[in-house]
C-alpha cells in the first residue's frame, strides 16, 4: 500500500475501500483505519496553505471517516510534485508552468523519471508574481536588482522557477545581486527592516505575507508587457497578468505574469477516489470553507476548474467534469 498513510480511525465503508483500491477492511473492525489523504500546500504566509486546509476540511466532512485530509506546509511547487511522485504526498498544489516542466522532465526536472504520472484534479485560481521592494531601495525594475539584497524565495518553490526565468529574461545572474532563499514568514521583517531590499513570490492576490507592508514603504515592481510575452512564449504557462488596482490599499495596477494554480495527483490513484476527491471539494461545503479561508476563493469556481490545465486530468476528474457538463480542455489522460 504506497497510496495512503494509515492511521487509526473507528469505522471502515467497504465500498470506499474498494473505491480507494485497497484491502481497507484487512484489520479487525474494532480497530479499523482511516487512510490519510496528504496535500501539500506552501508556507505558512501563502495562499496555497489556507487553500489546502479548507479543501482538506472539505474533503474529510465528505470522504470521512475514512478519509482524513490534512493540509501540509511545504516549500512549494517543485517539492510538492516531487513528494507526490515520491508518494510522500497523496495531491498537491502547484503551478502550472512547473507542473509542465515536470510532466516533459524539463527545467529543474531535467533527468528526472515519473513526471509523466502527474494528474490534475483541478485548477483553481490565477497566482501572480509579485515583486515587493522597499521605496527606497532604487528598485524599479528587475534590472535594478543588481547590488541589492532580494529574496528569490527558497528552493523547491515555484517562485524561484518563475524569478529565474525573469532575471534570464531581463539579462541578470543570481551572481549580479545579493539572492536570500528565504519564505516571505522569513524575509518580510527583514524588508521592513531594511536588511532585505526585496521579496518575491508567486502566489494568490492578495498575498497574506505582504497585506500591511504595501503602500507607504513598499511598492509592487512590474514585469512590462513585453518581457512577459517573451516568457510565455517559452513557457506557455505563464502568461502576461496584472494585479488589479486596489488588491494592496493604494498600490496601483501592476503589470506582471501569472499561471494557473492546479490541484495535482498522480495516475496511481484509483479512479473512483479520484472521482471522490473531484466530488468532494466541488461541494458546497467545501466552497464554504473556501470562501472563508481566503478573499480569493470566491472566485474558485467548477466551471473553470479544468481552464489553464498543463497536465492530463486523472480519468476520474474527466468522468466528474463531464457528468457536470464541462467538456474538459485538458483532456484525459494517455
Ligand atoms: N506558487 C508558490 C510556489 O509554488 C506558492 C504560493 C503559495 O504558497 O500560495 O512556491
Amino acid at each position: 500500500m504506497t497510496m495512503f498513510t494509515r492511521i487509526r480511525s473507528h469505522l471502515c465503508k467497504a465500498a470506499l475501500a474498494a473505491a480507494l483500491g485497497m484491502a481497507l477492511c484487512a484489520a479487525p473492525a474494532s480497530a479499523q483505519e482511516a487512510h490519510l489523504l496528504r496535500i501539500g500546500t506552501g508556507g505558512l504566509l501563502g495562499v496555497y496553505y489556507p487553500v489546502g486546509n479548507a479543501l482538506a476540511g472539505g474533503i474529510t466532512l465528505a470522504l470521512g471517516p475514512d478519509i482524513l485530509a490534512v493540509a501540509q506546509s511545504s516549500g512549494g511547487s517543485v517539492v510538492n510534485i516531487r513528494s507526490l511522485l515520491d508518494h510522500e504526498l497523496e495531491a498537491g498544489l502547484a503551478q502550472a508552468d512547473v507542473a509542465l516542466r515536470a510532466l516533459n522532465g524539463q527545467g529543474s526536472f531535467a533527468g528526472e523519471t515519473g513526471g509523466e504520472r502527474l494528474r490534475a484534479i483541478a485548477s483553481l485560481y490565477p497566482e501572480r508574481l509579485q515583486i515587493v521592494v522597499r521605496r527606497d531601495s532604487g528598485i524599479r525594475s528587475v534590472r535594478d536588482f543588481r547590488g541589492k539584497t532580494v529574496s528569490l524565495d527558497e528552493t523547491g518553490s515555484g517562485t524561484l522557477e518563475v524569478m529565474r526565468l525573469v532575471l534570464e529574461a531581463n539579462a541578470i545572474s543570481e551572481k549580479d545581486f545579493d539572492p536570500v532563499y528565504l519564505k516571505p514568514e522569513f524575509t518580510t521583517d527583514r524588508l521592513t527592516a531594511g536588511s532585505v531590499h526585496g521579496v518575491c513570490l508567486v502566489a494568490g492576490t492578495p498575498t497574506q505575507a505582504f497585506a500591511g507592508i504595501l503602500g507607504e514603504d513598499a511598492l509592487l515592481v512590474p514585469i512590462d508587457s513585453e518581457t512577459a510575452r517573451r516568457i510565455n512564449r517559452l513557457h506557455p504557462a505563464l502568461v502576461p497578468g496584472v494585479i488589479p488596482e486596489g488588491t494592496y490599499p493604494g498600490v496601483p495596477e501592476t503589470l506582471t505574469v501569472e499561471v494557473h494554480a492546479l490541484l495535482l495527483v498522480t495516475a496511481d490513484m484509483d479512479e473512483a477516489m479520484a472521482y471522490a476527491l473531484t466530488r468532494a471539494i466541488w461541494n458546497e461545503k467545501t466552497r464554504a470553507l473556501l470562501r472563508d479561508a481566503h478573499p480569493l476563493a470566491r472566485s474558485i469556481a467548477m466551471e473553470s476548474a479544468t481552464r489553464g490545465l498543463s497536465v492530463p486530468l486523472h480519468p476520474g476528474a474527466l468522468r466528474f467534469y463531464r457528468e457536470q457538463g464541462l467538456s474538459p480542455a485538458g483532456g484525459s489522460a494517455p
